[in-house]
C-alpha cells in the first residue's frame, strides 16, 4: 500500500448512507451522505451512490484502489445482499452491480461487521480479542469476534442479536416476527417505547403534543437532557432491556467488553446507566465485573472506516 493510496467506505443504513474518502492510516479526508431511499429501487440509491462517490474522489481517481460497503443483510463471503429488513432491494448481488457500475474493485460486509472492523484496525477495539460490537441505528447490528476473528456462522449471516426475542414482550418487527430486541432498543424502538408511556402514564412531557412521525430519537435525547421525565423513563426501559439482554450474551460468549456505537449511544447516562445496572443484576457471579462497556464516539463513523479496510485487506 502507498502512502497517496485512498479507499472509499460506505455505510448503507435503513435511512441515510455515508461515503467516506479515507487513507491507509484510517484518516477521512472527504465524507458527504445521502438518504438510502430504502423503500425505492435499488436503480435510484446505485444512481445517488455513483454521483456522491464521483464527487468525493474528484481529481484523485488515480489514487483510489476501490470501495468497501457494509450494510444490513450483506453476505461477505458471496457479495450478495439478501432482503435486508427495512430495505425493498430483495436478493441482489451489490458486489457485481456496482463492480460493473463503477468500474472499480468492490468489495461487501454486513453493515455490523463492517463497525467491528473499524474499530478493530482503527478505534475502540484494536487492543482487544475477543469482544462484541452493537450498533444501535434504525435497527441493532450486532457482530461477535472471538480472537481477533469476526464469527460468520455456516453462511456468513451469524450475530442478529436484534432478532433474539425479548420473553413477554410482543411488538411487531419489521421481520415478521414479534418481540424482537431491536423494536424497543433502536431509534425507532425508542419512539415507540415514548408513544406507549404516553398512553399509559399521565407524566407531564413535552412530547405530547407532536405526533409519531414528528419524533426523532434525537428528540427524545434532547427532552432527556432538558429534564422531561417520560423521555428519561422511555430511555431507563430501553436501557434495562438491552442490558437484561447483554447478561444472555455474555454468558454465552464471555467477551473482554462490548462496543456500542450508533446514533442512540448519543443518549449517554439516560441508556447506559440503566443498561450497566440491568447487566449486572443479571450476570452469574463468575461473570460479574469481567466485561467493559465501551461507548464509540458518535462522530467517527467506524462502519465507513471498516468498509474502506476490507479493500486495505484485499488489494495490493
Ligand atoms: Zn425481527
Amino acid at each position: 500500500m502507498k502512502k497517496e493510496d485512498l479507499f472509499l467506505g460506505i455505510d448503507i443504513g435503513g435511512t441515510n448512507t455515508v461515503v467516506g474518502l479515507v487513507t491507509g492510516t484510517g484518516e477521512m479526508i472527504g465524507k458527504n451522505t445521502f438518504p438510502t431511499f430504502a423503500g425505492k429501487s435499488i436503480k435510484t440509491f446505485q444512481q445517488n451512490l455513483e454521483k456522491t462517490c464521483l464527487q468525493l474522489v474528484n481529481s484523485r481517481k488515480d489514487h483510489l484502489l476501490g470501495l468497501g460497503i457494509g450494510m444490513p443483510g450483506a453476505n461477505s463471503e458471496k457479495g450478495t445482499v439478501f432482503n435486508p429488513v427495512n430495505f425493498v432491494w430483495g436478493d441482489v448481488n451489490l458486489a457485481d452491480m456496482i463492480r460493473d457500475q463503477l468500474k472499480l474493485p468492490v468489495f461487501v460486509t454486513n453493515d455490523a461487521r463492517a463497525s467491528a472492523l473499524g474499530e478493530m484496525k482503527f478505534g475502540n477495539a484494536v487492543d482487544l480479542q475477543t469482544f462484541i460490537q452493537i450498533t444501535l441505528g434504525t435497527g441493532l447490528g450486532s457482530s461477535f469476534v472471538s480472537r481477533k476473528e469476526i464469527i460468520n456462522g455456516n453462511e456468513g449471516i451469524a450475530g442478529e442479536m436484534g432478532h433474539t426475542k425479548i420473553i413477554n414482550k410482543n411488538r411487531m418487527c419489521k421481520c415478521g416476527k414479534r418481540g424482537c430486541l431491536e423494536t424497543y432498543v433502536s431509534a425507532s424502538g425508542v419512539i415507540r417505547t415514548v408513544f406507549e408511556l404516553l398512553g399509559s402514564e399521565t407524566i407531564d412531557s413535552h412530547m405530547r403534543d407532536l405526533s409519531f412521525n414528528d419524533l426523532s430519537s434525537e428528540a427524545v435525547t434532547s427532552w432527556a437532557e432538558k429534564g422531561d421525565e417520560l423521555a428519561q423513563k422511555a430511555y431507563l426501559l430501553t436501557g434495562e432491556i438491552l442490558g437484561e439482554k447483554l447478561a444472555d450474551f455474555v454468558h454465552i460468549f464471555n467477551p473482554e467488553a462490548i462496543i456500542i456505537s450508533g446514533g442512540l449511544a448519543k443518549a449517554g447516562k439516560f441508556l447506559f446507566e440503566p443498561m450497566k445496572h440491568a447487566l449486572n443484576e443479571n450476570l452469574l457471579p463468575s461473570h460479574k465485573n469481567k466485561t467493559q462497556i465501551r461507548i464509540s464516539d458518535p462522530d467517527v463513523n467506524y462502519a465507513v472506516l471498516g468498509a474502506a479496510s476490507l479493500v486495505m485487506n484485499n488489494v495490493e
